[in-house]
C-alpha cells in the first residue's frame, strides 16, 4: 500500500470531483475524505460515516473511480472504510492529572529542563507534535465574518462585543471570555474578530489552547522557551479558542498566566472561547480563573426560531440555492440544538435534491431530517396525547379524525394533527400518515403543509393550534 502518494492522489482526484459536482454535494459528501493507501486493483478512501459511503457508492462512484484512474492511470476499484473514531486522549490526561509533580512557583519553567511527568501527562492528550505550529500557521476561515454572522437575542452580547474589540482591541472589554455549548459560533467569532484586526494591520494569533499547550510544551522539551515567549508576547491580539482544554494542565497554565500578564500589561488584546464559563472550568488555578474574569464574558444561547430560520436563509443564499420558507421553517423547528447541525442538516438537504436531481419539498426535508434526528427530547412526548387533545379542542372523536369523515371540522381537525405530529413532534411523513388512520405519506404532507400555509392568514386556527401546543407542552 502506497500511504502519502495515496493521500496526494486523492487530493488531485477531489480537485476535479470539485469541477464536476454541485458545490453542495462536494461539500457534504466529499470534503471531509481522505485517500489513505492503493496497490495494484484497490484505492481505499476514508468516510466520516457509514451512511456518507452509501451516498457515495450509490451516487457517485463512476464519477470517482474515473477520476482516480485518470489521475492514477490505473483502473483501481474504489474501496470506501468509515474513519476510525478519534482517540479518548483528553479524557486520559485529564484523569491523570492529579498526580502530576509540583510546578515551579511563579516563573516560566527554565529552559531545558528536563521534561517532567506532569508535561508527558499533559501532552499525552494533545494531537502529534507535526501539529504544533498553531503559532505560524495562520488559518482563518474566510467565511468566518462578521458580516456572515447572524445576529439575533441569543447571541446579541458576544456578537456586539466582539464587534467592539475588533475595532479598537485592547481597550474594552480585556479579555473578552466567550462562552456556548458548542456548534454556537464561538469559533465563527474568533475568526471574524481575527480577520478583522489582521485587515488593520495588526499582528494577530489565533490558536486552540490544545496548540498553545503543544507549543508551549515542545518549547520546553526544546529548550526554546525564550522564542516561544516572544512569539507570544509580540502579537497584538491574541485569540485562544477552547480554552477548555488547559483545565488541569499545570504546566500549560502556568505558561498561560505569563503569557497572559505580559500581553494584557502591554494593553494588547485576549479574547477566549470555553465551552464553559470561568466559574465552571474545573481545575483552573484561581488566579488563572480571576484573570479570565477581569474583562467581559458573554455567553451564547441555542438561538430562537426565528434566528435559526435567518440562519438558515443565509446559509442557503451563500449554496446558491433556493429554499421555500416552509421547507427552512420544517428544518429550523426540527433541528434546534447548535447551528453546525442546522447547517449540516441544509447541507443534506440540498445535496440530496441535487443527487437525486428533484426538488426540495417539505415531504423530501422531512424524510430527510428523520434520518438525522433520532434523540431529540421530543420523542418524549406522545403521538397519541397530540391527537387527544386535538379531538378535545376540535370537539370531535379520536375515531372520526383516524376514519374516513369529510366534515369540514374533522378534516381540519386530522390536518392540525398532521401539522403538529410533523412539524413538533419532528415525526415523519409516512409514520404520520400511518398513525391518522393509515393514510400515505403524501396526504399527510399535503394535510401539514397546508395547516402551515394557513397559519398565518386564520387567526382562530392559529389560537386553537396554539391552545393545543399549550396543553400539550405545558
Ligand atoms: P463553536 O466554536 O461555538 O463550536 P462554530 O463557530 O464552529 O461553533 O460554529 C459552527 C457553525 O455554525 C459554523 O459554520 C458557523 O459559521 C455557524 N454559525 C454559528 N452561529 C452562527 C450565526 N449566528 N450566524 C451564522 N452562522 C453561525
Ligand atoms: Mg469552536
Amino acid at each position: 500500500m502506497k500511504e502519502s502518494s495515496a493521500r496526494e492522489a486523492w487530493r488531485a482526484a477531489l480537485g476535479e470531483l470539485q469541477l464536476q459536482l454541485p458545490k453542495a454535494t462536494f461539500e457534504t459528501w466529499l470534503k471531509q475524505t481522505e485517500g489513505i493507501g492503493y496497490d495494484e486493483k484497490n484505492f481505499v478512501v476514508e468516510v466520516p460515516t457509514a451512511f456518507a459511503i452509501a451516498m457515495l457508492e450509490r451516487r457517485m462512484y463512476q464519477a470517482i473511480q474515473k477520476t482516480v484512474e485518470k489521475v492514477t492511470g490505473q483502473p483501481l476499484d474504489i474501496q470506501f472504510q468509515v474513519k476510525a473514531a478519534p482517540g479518548l486522549g483528553l479524557a486520559r490526561s485529564e484523569a491523570t492529572v492529579g498526580e502530576s509533580s509540583p510546578r515551579p512557583q511563579g516563573e516560566w519553567a527554565e529552559e531545558g529542563q528536563e521534561v517532567s511527568e506532569a508535561l508527558l501527562q499533559e501532552l499525552s492528550g494533545t494531537a502529534p507534535s507535526g501539529a504544533a505550529d498553531g503559532a505560524t500557521a495562520q488559518t482563518f476561515n474566510p467565511k468566518y465574518n462578521f458580516a456572515s454572522f447572524v445576529e439575533g437575542p441569543s447571541n446579541r452580547l458576544a456578537f456586539s462585543a466582539a464587534q467592539a474589540v475588533a475595532d479598537a482591541p485592547g481597550q474594552r472589554y480585556n479579555p473578552l471570555f466567550l462562552y456556548s455549548g458548542v456548534g454556537l459560533g464561538k469559533t465563527h467569532l474568533l475568526h471574524a474578530i481575527g480577520q478583522a484586526c489582521a485587515s488593520k494591520g495588526r499582528s494577530v494569533l489565533y490558536v486552540s489552547a490544545e496548540q498553545f499547550t503543544n507549543d508551549f510544551i515542545s518549547a520546553i522539551r526544546t529548550g526554546t522557551t525564550e522564542e516561544f515567549r516572544d512569539r507570544y508576547r509580540s502579537v497584538q491580539v491574541l485569540l485562544i479558542d477552547d480554552v477548555q482544554f488547559i483545565s488541569g494542565k499545570e504546566q500549560t497554565q502556568e505558561g498561560f498566566f505569563h503569557t497572559f500578564n505580559d500581553l494584557h500589561n502591554a494593553g494588547h488584546q485576549i479574547v477566549l472561547a470555553s465551552d464553559r464559563p470561568p466559574r465552571a472550568l474545573a481545575l483552573l488555578a484561581d488566579r488563572l480563573r480571576s484573570r479570565f474574569e477581569w474583562g467581559l464574558i458573554a455567553d451564547i444561547q441555542p438561538p430562537d426560531l426565528e434566528t435559526r430560520m435567518a440562519i438558515l436563509s443565509a446559509k442557503a443564499d451563500e449554496l446558491g440555492t433556493r429554499i421555500d420558507e416552509s421547507v427552512i421553517e420544517l428544518i429550523a423547528k426540527r433541528v434546534q440544538k447548535n447551528v453546525r447541525e442546522l447547517e449540516g442538516s441544509l447541507n443534506r438537504v440540498v445535496a440530496f435534491a441535487d443527487l437525486m436531481n428533484t426538488p426540495i419539498t417539505l415531504e423530501s426535508t422531512s424524510r430527510m431530517l428523520d434520518d438525522l434526528t433520532s434523540d431529540t427530547a421530543r420523542h418524549s412526548i406522545d403521538p397519541e396525547r397530540i391527537i387527544e387533545e386535538v379531538s378535545h379542542q376540535y370537539k370531535v372523536s379520536v375515531d372520526e379524525i383516524l376514519g374516513k369523515s369529510k366534515r369540514k371540522m374533522v378534516a381540519q381537525a386530522r390536518q392540525v394533527a398532521m401539522y403538529l405530529l410533523m412539524y413538533e413532534l419532528g415525526m415523519g411523513t409516512t409514520d404520520v400518515g400511518r398513525l391518522l388512520g393509515g393514510r400515505d405519506h403524501s396526504t399527510a404532507s399535503h394535510g401539514a403543509g397546508k395547516i402551515n400555509g394557513e397559519l398565518n392568514e386564520d387567526a382562530q386556527l392559529r389560537q386553537k393550534v396554539l391552545s393545543i401546543k399549550e396543553a400539550i407542552f405545558t
